[in-house]
């Protein structure tokens, strides 16, 4: 006889760990999750970076929303999820000058700050004089703690009874009168609400549900690990961005993590850094900055995945009952999962969400999954 649970998480990464640890304790959860270990893929090889501004405007709120979340959680768990301010400062050299400027006001209720050259030495002095040209400052970023984060929402998510099975590859769905019948092989689980959190393979899942894809681009993203002398390593630099986004890096116990801001569609796999990407990242870090550019200690890549218009997709399939989307969380899946949590579980229980987060702009229209069905959903 199949096991039964009412909502079952496919994808243990940090989508699957943040809807399980909101559904409370009233229904039946269980995540499935493919590898040995929940964060094997994308959540475990993020930049770890809080920032309101990353992601678009419409992402905006749900950072926004979440931060209540990771203090509230702090609060209660006594553990750090949320490193200290260390603010982001976007960059540019003097023909971007224009740009800081648009890229201000398309944020206009967040603290932030047009910069002269000055303060961008202050600030960010291992910079070239010619990337000084001027800077955005945004100071509530901080660095996230994820696996702490990620660890508790499934602590959570067991504390309220819920079941995590590693190892547990979903291979096939089908629709039942009352739900979903979930296989691995010959092993079988029955669901009421089955959510694709599959992160990259999440158009693949849909497709085992027999349901259309939505178009998810998974991109490859390489981070690379340099170690500088001590001399040149400043632990409270900002991150710093050029606000054209060609790279980004940020100071992390000697080293500064550097990216080259690539976005290379791939199939979902195990993704690994390209050693093109790594020399582009260290020449871009060599042309804008001073710091001594060596061998990189290491290197990894992780696969964030979009929808075409890259807002992430929360909300049930209008085309198929029982099938909820928690899919799309491209480049902000870790600043948002609070809220983001929260958002899902409040959607799948139908009820209303909460005043916190309609308070900073959530509005969930703008994530549902109907947006790409044309004559779906309205
Ligand atoms: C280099 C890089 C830097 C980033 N920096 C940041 C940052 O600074 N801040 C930020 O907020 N976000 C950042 N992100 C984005 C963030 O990491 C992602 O948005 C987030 O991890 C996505 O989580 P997920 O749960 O959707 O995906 P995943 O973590 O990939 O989880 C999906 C899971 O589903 C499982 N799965 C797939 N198919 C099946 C199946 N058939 N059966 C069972 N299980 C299955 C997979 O094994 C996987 O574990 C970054 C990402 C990268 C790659």
């Amino acid at each position: 006889m199949a096991e039964r649970y009412d909502v079952v998480m496919i994808g243990a990464g940090i989508g699957g760990a943040s809807l399980a640890a909101n559904l409370g304790t009233g229904v039946s959860v269980a995540i499935l999750e493919a590898e040995a270990f929940p964060g094997y893929h994308t959540s475990g090889r993020s930049a770890a970076f809080y920032s309101e501004s990353y992601g678009g405007p419409v992402v905006q709120p749900l950072t926004t929303a979440s931060l209540p979340y990771f203090i509230s959680a702090e609060k209660e768990t006594g553990e750090a999820w949320l490193g200290t301010e260390r603010g982001a400062l976007y960059v540019g050299q003097a023909h971007q000058r224009e740009a800081l400027h648009q890229m201000r006001a398309l944020y206009p209720a967040l603290e932030m700050e047009v910069i002269g050259p000055e303060q961008v030495a202050e600030r960010a002095p291992m910079l070239r004089p010619e990337w000084r040209a001027g800077g955005l400052w945004e100071p509530r970023v901080r660095d996230i703690n994820t696996a702490t984060m990620h660890q508790a929402f499934l602590r959570t998510a067991k504390r309220n009874g819920g079941v995590l099975k590693t190892g547990w590859r979903v291979t096939s769905l089908r629709r039942e009168q009352d739900g979903w019948t979930i296989s691995s092989g010959s092993e079988e689980i029955h669901a009421r609400v089955i959510v694709n959190a599959a992160g990259a393979w999440a158009d693949e899942l849909a497709q085992l549900a027999g349901i259309a894809p939505i178009g998810l681009v998974p991109m490859r993203r390489t981070l690379v690990v340099l170690r500088v002398p001590q001399a040149e390593y400043r632990a409270d630099a900002p991150l710093v961005l050029d606000v054209d986004g060609s790279f980004y890096f940020k100071p992390d116990a000697g080293t500064y993590w550097v990216s080259p801001h690539d976005e290379t569609p791939s199939v979902p796999c195990d993704v690994q850094p390209e050693e093109l990407d790594v020399a582009i990242a260290l020449d871009r870090l060599e042309q804008a900055t001073t710091l001594t550019i060596s061998r990189p200690e290491r290197s990894w890549a992780g696969l964030r995945t979009f929808a075409p218009d890259r807002a992430p997709i929360y909300g049930f399939e209008p085309t198929a009952p029982g099938f909820f989307w928690c899919a799309g969380q491209g480049g902000f899946g870790m600043q948002t999962a609070p809220a983001a949590g929260v958002l899902c579980a409040s959607l799948i229980h139908g009820e209303p969400l909460p005043g916190a987060l309609l308070e900073a702009g959530v509005d969930a229209e703008a994530y549902s999954p109907a947006r790409f069905r044309a004559t779906a959903g309205k």
